[in-house]
């Protein structure tokens, strides 16, 4: 594989304008999952580090320009940096294959259009954001004022790196709030990168510091932090549960986008070429680490046994290969513990009686790495294992449904609802399933597409909160009501 390129120098923190080592002068190594070769060093954050990050973070809202700024002013910054994001977008494609495993394609056609594109989309809503004038009395002048919340922790996990810094912090800081981003242990680099762009653009010292380090150290500081006000963070519901627990000691406000078992539902009037596709990418795409995979498909028993006839098949030629390759639509998963995971599930759906029709197996690439094959598993329960617990690797649960009221009662018996596909050529159909199912996105003959105007997020334990969207600045925004007598 064709590893040049890749940063020598140790990556270190960013705190208050400056890269900087950590304060122990800990460092930890991030690892490429295609080659498992080490990439490079990275200064590992302690809680000193984050309590330093956190008061850089509130000085700069306190007495730093940065909320005080003229909106089209921090309008042009984020602006620029989105524009710098597009000027390194090869680099930081690179960086992201790099340290995820994920082909070279996906960084770089999908990922890197969404990241350059909430900056672009969030600096135009900074001149737009406002209160209201409210009619309450005569006598009175009513108004809102929608002003920042402050400090606001970020929480990011490993399967869209730079995606999440994008989400997370275009928004609040659009709203004039100062952040402190603690990216996945797993992958540092394009956050790290993101934030020294971030400093060329004109963003002020300490509006926005970039803290890796390990989720039980550097993540629980900055959720205790008492200078924070709110945390908003995206991973799985387990670590989100406890995020939520140790927030009651500070009262902090939460953003909480945790995990999903999304139902992508067949109907036999389905085209069956697209759905087909879909099927496929729904949960092959981001080699299945992806928290809105379509992980059960749910089939119409009428076409059930041709349909996943083809899918196997289909799943058969998706082979993995070497992410930086550009045809390479099979990347490796982000570790080996996340590996023997999957592989796991895959044995336990068998033990419970699901039929394995594709995949199943790893399959390094050059002798190395951590690639699964992709994965089909035929004939299974809504009360199996593989059916109810998130696997977030490419294996596919395929269920069979009778009508629509089956496929609805299925696809809502589940604790997640973060999305959801529908494939029909029935238009009131459509519409009525979107409606029935109990999940934040419903994607209705598509899948996986995701824009910054559109909001994202989960119903029941799939979390609470949205990211993008004008619907995510009531998250990084708090309202004033301010009376004033006339009389
Ligand atoms: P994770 O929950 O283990 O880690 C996520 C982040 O939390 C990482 O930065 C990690 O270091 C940090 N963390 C871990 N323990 C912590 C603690 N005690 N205190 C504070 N921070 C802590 O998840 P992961 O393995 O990195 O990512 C995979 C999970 O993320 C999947 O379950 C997936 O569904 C979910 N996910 C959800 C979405 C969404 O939008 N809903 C998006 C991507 C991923
Ligand atoms: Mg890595």
């Amino acid at each position: 594989m064709t590893d040049t390129l890749v940063p020598v120098k140790p990556v270190r923190l960013i705190i208050n304008g400056e890269a900087v080592d950590a304060a122990s002068g800990k460092t930890f190594t991030t690892v490429n999952p295609a080659t498992e070769a080490p990439i490079c060093a990275v200064a590992e954050a302690g809680a000193e580090d984050v309590d330093r990050a956190v008061k850089a973070a509130r000085a700069a809202f306190e007495s730093g320009p940065w909320p005080k700024l003229r909106p089209a002013e921090r309008q042009r910054i984020l602006w620029r940096l989105g524009d710098l994001i597009v000027a390194h977008g090869d680099e930081l494609a690179r960086l992201e294959t790099l340290d995820n495993g994920k082909p070279i394609a996906e960084s770089k056609n999908a990922d890197l259009p969404m990241v350059y594109g909430c900056f672009h989309y969030f600096s135009g809503w900074v001149t737009k954001l406002s209160g209201e004038t409210v009619p309450v009395n005569p006598s009175l002048f009513t108004y809102t004022l929608r002003e920042p919340i402050g400090v606001l922790g970020a929480i990011t996990p490993w399967n869209f790196p730079m995606i999440m810094v994008a989400w997370k912090t275009a928004p609040a800081l659009a709203a004039g709030n100062t952040v402190v981003l603690k990216p996945a242990f797993e992958t540092p680099l394009t956050a790290v990168r993101i934030g020294e762009l971030a400093l060329e653009a004109g963003l002020p010292p300490g509006v926005l510091n970039i803290v890796p380090g390990r989720g039980t150290v550097a993540g629980e500081a900055l959720v205790q932090h008492p200078m924070v006000d709110k945390i908003s963070f995206t991973g799985s519901t387990e670590v989100g549960r406890h995020i939520l627990r140790k927030s009651a000691d500070t009262l902090k406000k939460l953003t909480l986008e945790l995990g999903g078992k999304s139902p992508n539902i067949v109907f036999a009037d389905a085209d069956p070429e697209a759905a087909l596709r879909g099927a496929a990418s729904g949960i092959f795409y981001g080699k299945g680490e992806v928290c809105a995979a379509g992980s059960r498909l749910l089939v119409e028993k009428s076409i059930h046994a041709e349909f996943v006839a083809k899918l196997a098949e289909r799943a058969r030629k998706l082979v993995p290969g070497d992410p930086l390759d550009p045809k390479t639509r099979l990347g490796a998963l982000i570790s080996e513990k996340q590996m023997t995971s999957v592989l796991g599930y895959v044995e336990a759906g068998v033990k419970e009686g699901a039929r394995l029709v594709a995949g199943g197996q790893r399959q390094p690439v050059n002798g190395k790495g951590w690639f699964v094959q992709a994965t089909v598993l035929d004939g299974v329960d809504n009360r199996m294992k593989v059916a109810q617990e998130e696997i977030f690797g490419p294996v596919l649960a395929v269920i069979p449904f009778d009508d629509a009221e089956d496929a609805v009662r299925k696809a809502n018996d589940i604790p997640f609802g973060l999305a959801a596909g529908v494939w029909t050529r029935d238009v009131k159909k459509a519409h009525a399933v979107a409606r029935a199912l109990k999940a934040g996105t419903v994607w209705v003959n598509t899948y996986n597409l995701y824009d910054p105007a559109m909001p994202f997020g989960g119903y029941k334990s799939s979390g609470f909160g949205r990211d993008l969207g004008a619907e995510c600045l009531r998250d990084v925004t708090q309202v004033k009501s301010v009376w004033m007598n006339l009389e």
